[in-house]
C-alpha cells in the first residue's frame, strides 16, 4: 500500500555535516535488519543505500539510476523486508522483484534471503529453465518475496499460480536490460496485474527514453536518484601518477587471482581494500597461507589492536594490510607502493580516496582493481570520474608465475655472485665436478633453491580468462508464454548439452545469411564453439540460434560488436524462447 509501512522506527538525528556518510543506525531500518548488516560485516551504507532507503521506507515510488556493484540490491531489499508483518503472513507475496536473467534471479533471491532470514522471510526465485513443479509447490506453500524473470512471472500469472493481490511493492531491477531483451509487453502485463495502490521502484543502469516512458506510465511522483555518473574528480588527470590496472575475475577466483598478481608484481607495502569485515578476515587468512605477512584492519577491532597492526606495517614486519574503507580512513603509510581494490568500490569517489594512498610526494604508485565481469559499468563510472582509462590486464598464468619465480632466483644468484664470499662451498663443486659437468651441478643447485622458495606452481590451477562482457553472466532469462515456434527445428548439432537459450539475430535470408555465416560469427567471436551451437532457423528477415544458456550473454555481446556478411545485426535474446 502506498504510504509508510509498519515498522518505521523513529529516525535518529542525522549527522550535522551534510556531506558526512550516515551510519546504518541513522537509516530508518528495523533493529533486526541492522543486526544482520553488522553480522555480514557491512560497516557503512553505500551512497545508493543512503539515498534510496529513506524514501523507500517512507513509501515513495523510486526511480534510480545505478549499476551493479553499487549495493543496490540491499538498497531495495532492506526497505521491502521492513514491510513484512510479524507473525502469520498468509500465502500471497508482499513483494515482487523482476530481473532480466536467471542468474540475477538466483543472486538477488539469495541476497534477499540473507538479509531477511532473521524476519523469517520466505523468498522464492522463479525463472525459466527450472522445472516449474518446484516453483508451484513453494508458491502454494506461501512466499513473501518473489524474484522472477518476466517470462516466468507471466507464465505463473496465466496459470493462476502467482497471485499479486497482496503485493505492496514491485521492484524492476536492471530495467534497461529487461527492455533490451524484449520484455516490454510482459512487464506492462505484470504491472497491470499488480494492485494500483502499490509502491513501484525502478532501477536501471542507463535511462534511455523508453525507460523514462515506462517510469512515467507506472511510477507515481517518484523520488529520483542517480549514482556514480559524470562527477568530475578533484584533480582529475593532473592527480598523482598512479598506474591503474584492472583484472577481470569471477568472485570465487579472486583469492587465487590476487595471490598471483602479488606474486608477479612483488610489491612493497600494499593495502588491500575489501567491502566487509568478514571479507577482510577471510582474505587475511588466505594471504597468510600464501606466504604473505598480512594483517587485518577493520572497525570491529579495538584501538589497541589497530595500533599494533599499524606498528607492524610501519616497521615492515607486515607487508600486506587488508582493510575496510572505514578502518583505513586517515591512514598515512609512507612506504606504500600498491593499492588493491579487492572489490570495486561502490562509489567512484571512494576509488579516488583509496588509490590516493600511493603516488604521494612525486613517487609512482600502482593501483590494482579486481573487477567481476558484470561490473563493467562501475568501472566506466570510475574512469569518467578520474578522467583516466584503466588498462585491463590478464591475470598471470601458471607459466607467468613459473617465469617470474625463475627470474627472482636468477636475480638472487646474481647478487650472491657479486657479493663473493662463496669459498666455503667450493669443496662441494670440486668433489662433484669429477663426476658431473659444471653446468649440471649449477642446474641442480638452482633446482634446490627453487624447491625451497615458495610452493610448487604446478599445483596452481589455470584461472579462466574472463572479459568485461556487458550483460555477461546471464543464463536463460524468462520469456515465452508457452507459444514456442515449432517446425524447422533441426536436432541440435554436436553436443549442445545442458540448457540452451535462443537468440534472435535481425538478419535472414534476405541479407544472404546461411547457417555457416552464423556459426562462423559465433565460433570466431564468442566463447561458444561451432559444435556447441544448437538449432538454427533462418527466415526471410531474421534468424534464431540456440546456444548454451550459460554463455548466451557473451554470444549476444560478441555478435553486437561484429558484422555478419558485412552488416551489423540487431541481436537479442528471443523473448519467446521456448527453452526458458
Ligand atoms: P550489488 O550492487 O547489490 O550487486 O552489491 C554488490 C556487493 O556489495 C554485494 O556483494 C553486497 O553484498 C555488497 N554490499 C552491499 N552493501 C554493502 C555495504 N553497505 N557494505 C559492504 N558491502 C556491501
Amino acid at each position: 500500500m502506498r504510504g509508510p509501512p509498519p515498522h518505521v522506527p523513529p529516525r535518529n538525528a542525522m549527522s550535522s555535516d551534510p556531506n558526512a556518510t550516515p551510519s546504518f543506525d541513522e537509516l530508518p531500518l528495523r533493529a533486526e535488519l541492522l543486526e544482520v548488516l553488522g553480522a555480514l560485516g557491512y560497516e557503512e551504507p553505500t551512497p545508493i543505500q543512503c539515498q534510496a532507503i529513506p524514501p523507500m521506507v517512507a513509501g515513495n515510488d523510486l526511480l534510480g539510476q545505478a549499476a551493479t556493484g553499487t549495493g543496490k540490491t540491499a538498497a531495495f531489499a532492506l526497505p521491502l523486508l521492513q514491510r513484512l508483518a510479524d507473525g502469520d503472513r498468509g500465502k500471497r507475496p508482499t513483494a515482487l522483484i523482476l530481473v532480466p536473467t536467471r542468474e540475477l534471479a538466483m543472486q538477488v533471491s539469495q541476497a534477499v534471503h540473507r538479509y531477511g532470514r532473521v524476519l523469517g522471510a520466505r523468498v522464492l526465485p522463479i525463472y525459466g529453465g527450472q522445472p516449474i513443479g518446484r516453483q508451484l509447490k513453494e508458491l502454494s506453500r506461501g512466499v513473501d518475496v518473489v524474484v522472477a524473470t518476466p517470462g516466468r512471472a507471466i507464465d505463473h500469472l496465466s496459470r493462476g499460480t502467482l497471485d499479486l493481490t497482496d503485493v505492496e511493492v514491485v521492484v524492476l531491477d536492471e530495467a534497461d536490460e529487461m527492455l533490451d531483451m524484449g520484455f516490454q509487453d510482459d512487464l506492462e502485463a505484470i504491472l497491470d496485474e499488480a494492485p494500483v495502490e502499490r509502491q513501484t521502484v525502478l532501477f536501471s543502469a542507463t535511462m534511455p527514453p523508453h525507460i523514462d516512458r515506462l517510469a512515467r506510465k507506472h511510477l507515481q511522483d517518484p523520488v529520483r536518484i542517480t549514482i556514480g555518473r559524470d562527477v568530475a574528480a578533484p584533480g582529475g588527470a593532473d592527480g598523482p601518477r598512479i598506474e591503474q590496472t584492472a583484472y577481470v575475475v569471477t568472485r570465487q577466483n579472486k583469492p587465487a587471482a590476487l595471490g598471483r598478481i602479488l606474486d608477479v608484481e612483488a610489491p612493497g607495502a600494499t593495502i588491500v581494500f575489501c567491502g566487509t569485515r568478514n571479507e577482510v578476515d577471510e582474505l587475511t587468512e588466505t594471504m597468510n597461507g600464501r606466504g604473505y605477512r598480512a594483517e587485518a584492519l577493520h572497525g570491529g577491532m579495538s584501538q589497541e589492536q589497530r595500533d599494533r597492526v599499524m606498528d607492524r606495517l610501519r616497521n615492515e614486519t607486515a607487508d600486506l594490510l587488508v582493510a575496510t574503507d572505514v578502518a583505513a580512513r586517515g591512514l598515512d603509510i609512507d612506504h606504500l607502493t600498491h593499492v588493491v581494490n579487492y572489490d570495486v568500490p561502490s562509489a567512484p569517489e571512494s576509488y579516488t580516496h583509496r588509490i590516493g594512498r600511493v603516488g604521494r610526494a612525486g613517487r609512482e604508485g600502482v593501483a590494482v582493481t579486481l573487477v567481476e565481469p558484470r561490473q563493467h559499468r562501475l568501472l566506466k563510472a570510475i574512469e569518467r570520474h578520474t578522467g583516466q582509462k584503466m588498462s585491463v590486464a590478464k591475470i598471470p598464468t601458471v607459466a607467468d608465475l613459473r617465469a617470474r619465480r625463475l627470474e627472482l632466483i636468477r636475480a638472487a644468484l646474481r647478487e650472491e655472485l657479486l657479493d663473493g664470499e662463496l669459498d666455503q662451498f667450493r669443496v662441494v663443486v670440486d668433489t662433484l665436478s669429477d663426476e658431473f659437468d659444471l653446468v649440471e651441478i649449477a642446474l641442480a643447485a638452482i633446482k634446490l633453491a627453487h624447491d625451497t622458495t615458495g610452493g610448487d606452481v604446478d599445483d596452481e590451477p589455470e584461472l579462466p580468462d574472463m572479459s568485461l562482457a556487458p550483460g555477461s553472466g546471464g543464463g536463460a532469462g524468462g520469456g515465452g508464454k508457452g507459444q514456442g515456434r515449432t517446425g524447422g527445428r533441426r536436432p541440435p548439432r554436436g553436443q549442445a548439452a545442458g540448457d540452451s537459450a535462443r537468440i534472435f539475430v535481425g538478419l535472414g535470408r534476405g541479407a544472404g545469411i546461411r547457417p555457416k555465416d552464423l556459426v562462423g560469427a559465433i565460433a570466431n567471436e564468442s566463447p561458444v564453439s561451432g559444435r556447441d551451437i544448437g538449432a538454427i532457423q533462418i527466415t526471410q528477415n531474421f534468424s534464431l540460434v540456440d546456444v548454451p544458456a550459460d554463455r548466451v550473454d557473451a554470444v549476444i555481446s560478441a555478435l553486437r560488436n561484429t558484422t555478419i556478411k558485412g552488416r551489423r545485426a540487431n541481436v537479442r535474446r528471443d523473448a519467446r524462447d521456448p527453452n526458458s
